[in-house]
């Protein structure tokens, strides 16, 4: 079988080796690069459920980063998923009540974005070296709370590079901004702008557009790159918890082999379920994904209507991730329904840049049947906390509590009772006000770091050291600016 490449969601190019897509993370013409095909799993399900997570990675892996040799995937992967994580095992699976909760929160910063960004940096100064790349590799990044953090956490002090994070400067919670704003490292550079999640996303992307921008950066020996979820250095690693996810029920006895399995995602930019509509094209026995938003519902209503349309106040959630109006990864799923037609899919990339809106037809939609969306109100999100902490003790996060409550509204209204995965996205201690005051209102009064205490003694689990450490880490990035200043703030940060 021949090597993966990456071709464009956009237009029709000569395919490219892995490792120059990391490095360029989106395509010169607007798109996204996708694998030219989803090569499918070569170790049959019940070897998988005998691996490690480590081990899992690297069969995952191996299958899209086809120009990376055996030891440079295992020395990237043994470097990503190491003590940084404070579970031998990586990513816990637990049952409670009728649902999986697969925990991908116990990485460096203590919600998901840990699992792709801790091998991302390895992925791409490698990539760099691959590629005889000298210049200094600047990573952009926008965020909505949790990807700045993680991708902080993973470049800081990593030779070759600078990362920058823009942030909405009143759009994620306390305890993410004290995580970024306290971030260490001489090549880190923290900035909150006067605007939301959609504005810093694309002013980002507008810089990285910006070709004189990358011709005067080049002369000056730096290149751009990015860290969000549109790189496919961060895309392929989230296939893999997937497999192992199941593997572990496999080796529970939960299923037997080839039984299918349901999986619930807190959708934002659709990168995680797109992680997981990957994993279900290789092979893995996946039915239905169940697609979570919030009030934030425009993938709701897309998977509802066939319209995509972002035209629509901007709403501030308890679970500010997935607040998020323009989700990135659906392009590369609207490839896929157009039957890999990259013209047609820019034009409705075109249509949502300049009208806001576009319409698949109703063959592209027939290619949606595996998805089932819907989404949980603020009131509702609440609710799932305090009733799964009533009936089982677990105490889960608001990202999480979304997933939770769609769920039940598909098994409800399908009686569809496969074991079902959810994807845990956070730690309840990461938004941890809003996760005491859905089980009880002893802590409105309580101080940021005091109410993690309670949250402790309730969930009679610890306060991660990640987030404990904040209380008195003192706060090193003050940088603020305005929407249409990002690209002068880049430069200065430069020097160039
Ligand atoms: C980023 C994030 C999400 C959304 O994931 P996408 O891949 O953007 O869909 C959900 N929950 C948490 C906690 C996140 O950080």
């Amino acid at each position: 079988m021949k090597p993966v490449k990456y071709i464009s969601t956009r237009s029709r190019q000569e395919p490219i080796p892995a490792s120059q897509a990391i490095l360029k993370g989106i395509s010169a013409d607007g798109g996204l690069y996708v694998p030219d095909r989803i090569p499918v799993l070569d170790r049959s399900l019940i070897e998988l459920s005998h691996m490690s997570y480590q081990e899992t990675a690297y069969e995952v892996m191996k299958l899209f980063f086809s120009d990376f040799t055996e030891d440079e995937l295992k020395d990237c992967i043994a470097k990503a998923y190491d003590d940084k994580f404070d579970r031998p095992d990586i990513a816990p699976l637990k049952k409670a009540g009728a649902a999986y909760y697969l925990e991908l929160f116990h990485g460096a910063t203590s919600a998901f974005k840990d699992m792709a960004l801790s091998i991302l940096p390895h992925l791409l100064v490698l990539s760099a070296q691959k590629n005889q790349v000298k210049d200094e590799i600047v990573i952009l990044t926008a965020t909505s709370g949790d990807t700045g953090k993680a991708a902080l956490a993973g470049f800081a002090g990593t030779k070759g590079t600078r990362i920058i994070v823009f942030y909405p400067k009143n759009g994620v919670s306390t305890i993410q901004e004290k995580q970024m704003l306290t971030q260490k490292g001489d090549n880190t550079y923290v900035v909150g702008i006067h605007g939301n999640f959609d504005d810093a996303q694309t002013g980002v992307k507008k810089i990285f557009g910006d070709k004189e921008l990358a011709a005067h950066m080049e002369s000056k020996g730096f290149r751009f790159s990015s860290a969000n979820s549109i790189n496919i250095g961060r895309l392929i690693p989230q296939i893999v918890y997937y497999v192992y996810a199941y593997g572990k029920l496999l080796a529970e006895g939960a299923i037997a082999d080839k039984d299918p399995i349901n999986v619930a995602v807190p959708t934002g930019n659709f990168g995680n379920i797109l992680a997981a509509f990957y994993a279900r094209q290789m092979g893995l026995p996946i039915d239905k994904l169940i697609c979570a938003s919030n009030e934030n519902k425009v993938l709701y209503d897309f998977l509802a209507t066939g319209s995509y349309d972002r035209k629509r106040a901007f709403i501030l959630t308890s679970s500010p991730s997935m607040d998020i109006l323009i989700s990135s990864n659906l392009e590369r799923l609207i490839y896929y329904l157009t039957g890999g037609d990259p013209e047609q899919n820019q034009s409705f990339m075109k249509e949502l840049s300049q009208d806001g809106v576009y319409h698949i037809s109703a063959g592209m939609r027939s290619g949606l049947k595996d998805f089932y969306g819907n989404y949980a109100t603020e009131t509702e999100t609440a609710a799932t906390i305090k009733d799964i902490y009533e009936a089982t003790g677990y105490v889960i996060d608001t990202h999480t509590a979304v997933a939770a409550c769609v769920y039940e509204k598909y098994a409800a209204s399908t009686n569809d009772r496969k074991p079902t995965v959810i994807a845990s996205t956070a730690s309840p201690f990461k938004f941890g006000r809003s996760v005491l005051g859905a089980i009880d209102h002893s802590g409105s009064t309580l101080g940021d770091f005091e109410l993690l205490d309670q949250l402790a003694r309730l969930s009679q689990t610890a306060v991660p050291a990640a987030i404990a450490e904040l209380k008195t880490a003192p706060v090193l990035h003050k940088k603020e600016c305005e929407v249409d200043e990002m690209k002068q703030t880049v430069t200065d940060f430069l020097g160039i």
